[in-house]
């Protein structure tokens, strides 16, 4: 016959499951011989029997739960349903995963007219007797017989109003009584029946309804929110009640082992003298620090010090305990791993390897991924009272907060007067970008998590929400108009990369800072991990932050980066509209001194040697000006009359218009731009090589990777690669220069990936660029998917994960594992990585490891977590699975 029952000291902390995560503490604290009431434990089997007899306890129960019964009678010496010596129970849920308040409790129950009576007697309390006797009801009434709790509120209310008594604890005994009776009152108004005198038949109907609780709204809510099974059930914990509400002399508290907020190791938490549970956390009465329990009861806090420190030795973990105390003797009532901020995460997983009560493995593994983001950028104060104007996509984490601008010019300007901003657009584009330099923040009304504004922010650690549809910007008035909310230039708001939400007016922040335990644990994870971790980077100041953050090299630098100030645009303008062979080596020559001048800048910032240089990538006419607003100049300039001015402007219209392309994503750009444009390409590497030279001479070493854009196929890289290491080799051979650098491609195409073995022939390198793979494999613009119908998509769970962020293992996941068994095939000696955003995502690491590639690389702010993410990628390898479970099924 299954067991359906068991008593505490039956139970095992592993059978989570089936006793739920409070049953199973209770058994282990009991087997610990700590000082727990005696009880049993209803399991979520028994549930389930529940659900399929109509929602009844089966009658076979019945006999099994008298028989436990009588055991905790024996323990206690009292007698359940007894007039004189009343043995009275908690009713309470434990699901396996907690979840907290979701369900209901019943305390005191056994309770009726007559035992109230041997209650007041046997305690000499009778105050106390009725107080418990009106609390059971008004919980039994909510709980069992499904009355609204306001209407015993109200009552209380009133009786209080009418006896003049502020507080609950000034009522009498008489007032007690009274209550009472108006309390009956209510159930026979609201159920036609009388208040159940018979004890077992309170204890029965209360089992059901803890486990009908399972299924109530709030709960079924809350499964939703936080992606828990709605069959695993409840278990129902009867235990015998003790009396924190007792006298002065006892009490009820919650203790966490160390600081859920810093991780610090100091005892952390509060409690209310005579009172029980709910008045805790009910917020009816403000609860003391636990500080001052040393002082009221030190005996009492000190038991309490040995059996924290007990307890969180024997799991492992930050501990969260339920305790009373009845009379000045201390009981513990539940214990569970603790939530806890980000920052407490990481010191106490640090702590406790310094402490020697995990290892460094069980370390990395407890941390997650994005807690180290989350500490990587200012926050909004969780104390500070915001007011939510509207919500988009979460795109570069961190709060920022500014006035609203609408343009560029006026984002350098406000900024250069010391005034923090905040760029409202509808999607930026590559002029933006000093725009976005200036700003603290950058809202956008369109566009999703690759998008441009999205990458660059999180390039600059900038706070970033994008695709804002509620938004509408008018440009003309210069207001924005959200939820009939019309706010001007100037007016301040706060946005929130790391959850979307945008906020009115100033909102009061905390620093970001990694703290000596967050480096400490990195440094472990570079230990472990075996893929190698690279930045997305172009420019000394994300190179520098990155460096810091433990980056071993840079695996993209994305070189049109360097052509979006306002004075390299110009030159890359009259470049691309230069009329004769002359004009356009002047424009060329210029490009290639100042390149070859950033190119150094960024050389010698490094410590390592890898640098990854990706020639010119975008279609050229993203460099030039919006054809309408081009259109409209010359129109103006026609009008005045200026006709030469007109001329000259017209000139760079036809060129605009002639390079107009309806689908540019997919257009003349990349590899197809080098083989048209040969000259750019070489003047880029010419550039890379010279300043290689030149950071040479300041005893710099660095081995330098040419990385072609989007091949597409094996003869576009033949062509390319002849050239440039023509041009490479004569000039390091004009130098006398003795270099070993690599050439090699981004994979951002189908076609690329599935002809691989062709293409590695030609490439010393891969490099996925996952942005681009994920939008070609899917066709899908990478732009517009999120705001047009990507968000539908995730909310039908049509995808379940949105392919832009976490790697798409089926489709893009199984292209790259084809490409790189492909590519090694022919080229053994190839290295392998990724490179696209997904190259900073915890799941697309894994995954990375599991297809055995070489590095991830990603931008600045993401290395930290993808140092993280790379070591608990190569651990989960080597562990087993239910090794695994246990270890992160402890972590919160
Ligand atoms: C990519 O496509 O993944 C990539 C890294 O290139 P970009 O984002 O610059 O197109
Ligand atoms: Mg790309």
């Amino acid at each position: 016959m299954k067991k359906y029952i068991y008593l505490f000291e039956e139970g095992q902390a592993t059978q989570k499951k089936l006793l739920g995560g409070k049953g199973a503490s209770l058994a282990e604290m009991t087997q610990l011989d700590l000082p727990v009431p005696p009880g049993m434990t209803i399991t979520t089997e028994a549930c389930d029997l529940y659900y399929d007899s109509n929602q009844k306890l089966p009658e076979f129960l019945l006999p099994r739960i008298k028989e436990y019964l009588s055991k905790i009678e024996k323990k206690t010496e009292k007698k359940f349903g007894d007039n004189n010596n009343p043995l009275l129970l908690s009713v309470r849920s434990g699901s396996a995963t907690s979840m907290p308040g979701m369900m209901d409790t019943i305390l005191n129950l056994g309770l009726n007219d007559q035992s109230v009576k041997g209650l007041a007697k046997i305690t000499n309390d009778k105050r106390f007797a009725y107080d418990c006797y009106r609390r059971f009801i008004q919980m039994f009434a909510n709980i069992v017989l499904k009355i609204d709790s306001s209407k015993f509120t109200q009552a209380l209310n009133k009786l209080k109003q009418e006896s003049d008594r502020e507080k609950d604890l000034n009522l009498t005994t008489s007032d007690l009584k009274e209550l009472i009776n108006r309390y009956k009152n209510i159930i026979k108004a609201e159920t036609n029946s009388q208040f159940p005198q018979n004890p077992l038949e309170q204890l029965i109907t209360a089992i059901e309804a803890i486990f009908g609780s399972w299924n109530n709204q709030r709960a079924i809510a809350y499964r939703e929110a936080n992606n828990l099974d709605h069959d695993l059930g409840t278990a129902v914990n009867v235990q015998a009640m003790v009396f924190g509400n007792k006298n002065q002399n006892s009490g009820t508290g919650v203790l966490f082992t160390r600081n859920p907020s810093t991780g610090e190791k100091e005892l952390y938490g509060e409690y209310l003298l005579n009172a029980q549970g709910e008045d805790v956390v009910g917020g009816i009465r403000t609860p003391k620090s636990i500080d001052n329990l040393q002082k009221q009861f030190p005996e009492v806090f000190e038991q309490l010090k040995e059996v924290t420190e007990l307890l969180e030795n024997n799991y492992q973990d930050l501990q969260d305990i339920e305790f009373t105390i009845e009379d000045g003797q201390l009981y513990l009532l539940q214990t569970r791993t603790g939530k806890r901020t980000a920052e407490a995460a990481i010191k106490i997983a640090v702590d406790m390897v310094e402490e020697d009560i995990i290892d460094k493995e069980e370390a990395l593994l407890r941390v997650k991924p994005n807690q180290i983001e989350k500490i990587l950028h200012k926050r909004i104060d969780p104390k500070a009272e915001t007011e939510i104007i509207t919500q988009g996509l979460a795109a570069s984490p961190g709060a920022a907060t500014g006035q609203i601008v609408f343009s560029v010019e006026e984002a350098k300007k406000l900024s250069q007067q010391g005034e923090k901003v905040i760029l409202v657009s509808v999607n930026t584009t590559p002029e933006d970008i000093e725009g976005v330099m200036a700003a603290q923040g950058v809202l956008t009304t369109r566009g999703g998590m690759t998008s441009h504004a999205a990458v660059v922010a999180r390039g600059m650690g900038k706070a970033c929400v994008c695709g804002c549809k509620d938004i509408k910007i008018d440009f003309e008035k210069q207001e924005l108009l959200v939820n009939d909310r019309q706010l001007k230039e100037g007016d301040y708001i706060t946005i929130d990369g790391g959850t979307g939400k945008v906020i009115l007016g100033e909102v009061d922040k905390v620093d970001p800072k990694l703290s000596s335990e967050a480096e400490q644990l990195l440094d472990w994870a570079d230990e472990f991990k075996s893929l190698d971790v690279y930045v997305n980077a172009d420019n000394e100041r994300d190179i520098k932050q990155a460096l810091q953050f433990g980056a071993q090299g840079i695996g993209l630098c994305r070189t049109e980066h360097m052509f979006r100030t306002e004075d390299r645009l110009a030159i890359i303008r009259d470049l691309i509209v230069s009329e004769s062979k002359e004009e356009e080596e002047k424009k060329l020559d210029k490009l290639e001194s100042i390149q070859r001048q950033d190119f150094a800048a960024i050389f010698s910032q490094l410590e390592h040697e890898v640098v990854t240089v990706r020639l010119l990538d975008p279609p050229l006419h993203e460099f030039l000006p919006d054809l309408s607003e081009l259109k409209g100049e010359v129109a103006k300039l026609e009008y005045q009359g200026l006709i030469k001015k007109a001329e000259k402007k017209r000139k760079l219209l036809n060129k605009v218009e002639a390079m107009q392309e309806s689908n540019a994503m997919l257009g003349f750009r990349g590899a197809r731009l080098g083989i048209i444009k040969p000259k750019i390409y070489e003047m880029q590497v010419r550039a890379m090589f010279k300043a290689v030279i030149d950071v040479a001479e300041e005893g710099i070493k660095v081995t330098p990777k040419i990385m072609l854009p989007l091949i597409n196929h094996v003869n576009e890289i033949k062509i390319l690669r002849n050239k440039l290491e023509t041009v490479a080799d004569q000039l390091l051979a004009d130098s006398n220069f003795d270099l070993n650098y690599k050439l090699g491609t981004m994979m951002e195409l189908p076609r690329a990936c599935l002809t691989a073995d062709e293409i590695a022939k030609e490439a010393e390198f891969f490099s996925f660029g996952t942005n681009d793979l994920t939008q070609t494999t899917f066709g899908i613009s990478r732009d517009d998917a999120e705001s047009k119908f990507l968000s539908y998509y995730l909310k039908e769970g049509i995808l379940s994960d949105n392919p832009f962020i976490s790697l798409d293992q089926a489709g893009v996941g199984r292209l790259i594992e084809i490409a790189t068994n492909l590519g090694r095939k022919t080229n053994p000696g190839l290295n392998i990585g990724i490179c696209g955003e997904h190259g900073g995502e915890a799941k697309s690491i894994a995954l990375s490891q599991q297809y055995n590639l070489d590095y991830v690389s990603c931008s600045p702010y993401r290395v930290p977590v993808a140092r993280l993410a790379a070591a608990q990628a190569k651990l989960r390898q080597a562990k087993t699975d239910q090794e695994y479970k246990r270890i992160t099924n402890l972590a919160n």
